[in-house]
């Protein structure tokens, strides 16, 4: 199975849409746990890595490149 590739402040897509609507979800903290908030309401959740990687469809804007905040 291949290893998705994601970064800090990449914007992802889920499997499941927040309740708001939206699908878009930026990567505010790496580590072991992921933060990630939703780019429409701005509700952030902390998740394990390895669930993440499950919970993630794909990396919809790679924000490689961009200086680290
Ligand atoms: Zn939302």
């Amino acid at each position: 199975m291949q290893r998705k590739q994601f970064g800090l402040h990449d914007v992802v897509q889920m499997k499941k849409a927040h309740p708001c609507g939206t699908n878009a979800w930026k990567v505010i903290r790496m580590g072991m746990d992921i933060r990630i908030k939703c780019t429409g309401c701005d509700h952030s959740v902390m998740i394990p890595r390895l669930e993440f990687e499950r919970k993630m469809k794909k990396v919809l804007i790679h924000a490689e490149g961009e200086p680290e905040a």
